[in-house]
């Protein structure tokens, strides 16, 4: 694809002016450049314009909006998440009213089975896990005593490894965890920080729902018509397929607004931060449904982690589905900051030059080298603009 520029107004040449003797002032095109189109990006782009009346460049080297929620109906016409599947879910009202003036939504909780010892079960696990797994007929009661029989306790739980056995003991940890988190992470649980394996409750009953939050919903159209909306103000000019260091000469902008690997920005000053990266291999069946739930998740037996198909999460009707699989790599696009206490170092020492980096604001997933979900990335821009109005307007 070519350059876009999108938008209502017009660019021109910036210009130098001359306002006192031996004062140079530029006139800028724009207050801020916004640098990524996706959660943290673009919601914070819409506040500047449409709160502070600001000019907003977005810039995306991509070929589309939305980052990595980016979704888009492929060549069957199924609706599909090109990085794989992205399931909404937040307690914050303010997170979900806030995009509610951008998407209606379609309710929608999001299930998971894991594929082990041959069988299919759910995933957290929970009550019928363990007796469909054992072939048992546990109460909610026996099986906490059946946890706490099996239990590793442990005096500190620092790692991924600790969460899990200090809950179920080493034989679900190693059915369910061990393999599925050195396959996605490269690294051993007992390498990663406890947040990693904690994202996944373990429970007594027979909940089955991969999250609780108060909102799970999926963007009625999708995920990228929520982004146009969002994007679609006569202060916002998007521009794709174009790295920001291509332009930032060429077109002033007051501020900047950064929500790409930290990193990356200072050049690598204190060594590469690891991100995980991911191929994704998209499919699509000649059947209206192709597994027995919205993701199968393989922790052993498999080079992938997990097969989504997407017709569960977008309620799509069709007569064909799209799947994807998800292979995990260390190279290539950045999706996962890797939560660990030496990268944690690393990123301190970047954090101190973003914050000594004046003009700039660090926002994101990437940006702040943080395993946020999409709803955090929400709120970590309302926070960053209103942080950024209080100051500055
Ligand atoms: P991104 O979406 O990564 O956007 C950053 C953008 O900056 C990118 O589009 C990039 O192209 C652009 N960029 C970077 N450098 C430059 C540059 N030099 N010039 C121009 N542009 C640049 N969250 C959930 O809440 N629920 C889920 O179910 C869920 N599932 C996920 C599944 C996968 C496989 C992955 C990888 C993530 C998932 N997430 C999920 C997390 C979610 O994707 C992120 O929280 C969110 O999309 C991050 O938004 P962001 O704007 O911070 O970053
Ligand atoms: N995990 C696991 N087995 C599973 C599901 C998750 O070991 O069946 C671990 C794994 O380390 C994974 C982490 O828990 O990276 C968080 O899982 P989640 O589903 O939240 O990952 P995401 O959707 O962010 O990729």
């Amino acid at each position: 694809l070519d350059t876009q520029l999108q938008g209502n107004s017009r660019a021109s040449t910036p210009k130098s002016v001359s306002t006192a003797p031996n004062v140079i002032t530029r006139e800028f095109l724009f207050d801020y450049l916004v640098v990524g189109a996706g959660f943290s990006g673009s919601v914070i782009a819409e506040r500047l314009a449409s709160q502070s009346g600001k000019k907003v460049l977005v810039v995306d080297k991509r070929t589309h909006i939305g980052g990595n929620a980016y979704d888009h109906y492929d060549d069957h016409g199924v609706l599909v998440h090109k990085y794989g599947p992205h399931i909404f879910h937040t307690n914050s009202r303010e997170v979900f009213e806030h995009l509610s003036q951008f998407t209606q939504w379609r309710s929608y909780e999001h299930r998971v089975l894991a594929s082990v010892d041959g069988q299919l079960v759910p995933m957290p696990i929970n009550l019928d896990t363990i007796n469909q797994l054992y072939g048992m007929n546990l109460t909610s009661f026996q099986v906490e005593e059946f946890f706490q029989s099996v239990a590793e306790p442990r005096e500190h739980i620092r790692t991924s490894e600790d969460v899990v056995v200090s809950k179920v003991g080493r034989e679900l940890y190693e059915k369910f965890f061990r393999n599925y988190t050195r396959k996605q992470w490269g690294l051993d649980p007992s390498e990663l920080d406890k947040s990693v394996t904690a994202r996944v409750p373990t429970r007594t009953n027979r909940d089955n729902r991969y999250f609780t939050d108060s909102y799970q919903a999926m963007p009625l159209h999708g995920f990228t018509r929520m982004f146009e909306n969002m994007l679609n103000h006569p202060n916002i000019k998007v521009m794709l397929n174009t790295d920001y260091r291509e332009i930032q000469k060429a077109i002033p902008c007051r501020e900047i607004v950064y929500t790409g690997p930290v990193d990356e920005f200072f050049d690598y000053r204190y060594g590469k931060l690891p991100y995980r990266s991911l191929d994704f291999k998209h499919e699509t069946h000649n059947t209206p449904k192709f597994q027995q739930a919205p993701v199968i998740n393989y922790p052993n037996d498999q080079l992938y982690t997990r097969v989504t198909e997407f017709k569960y999460l977008t309620g799509q009707e069709h007569s064909k589905t799209s799947i994807v699989y998800e292979f995990p790599k260390a190279e290539g696009d950045p999706y996962y900051p890797v939560p660990r206490l030496e990268n944690q170092e690393i990123y301190k020492q970047y954090k101190a030059l973003a914050d000594e980096t004046s003009g700039v604001y660090f926002v994101g997933r990437l940006a702040t080298y943080k395993y946020l979900n999409m709803d955090h990335c929400v709120a970590q821009a309302l926070a960053m603009y209103k942080q950024i109005a209080v100051k500055t307007f």
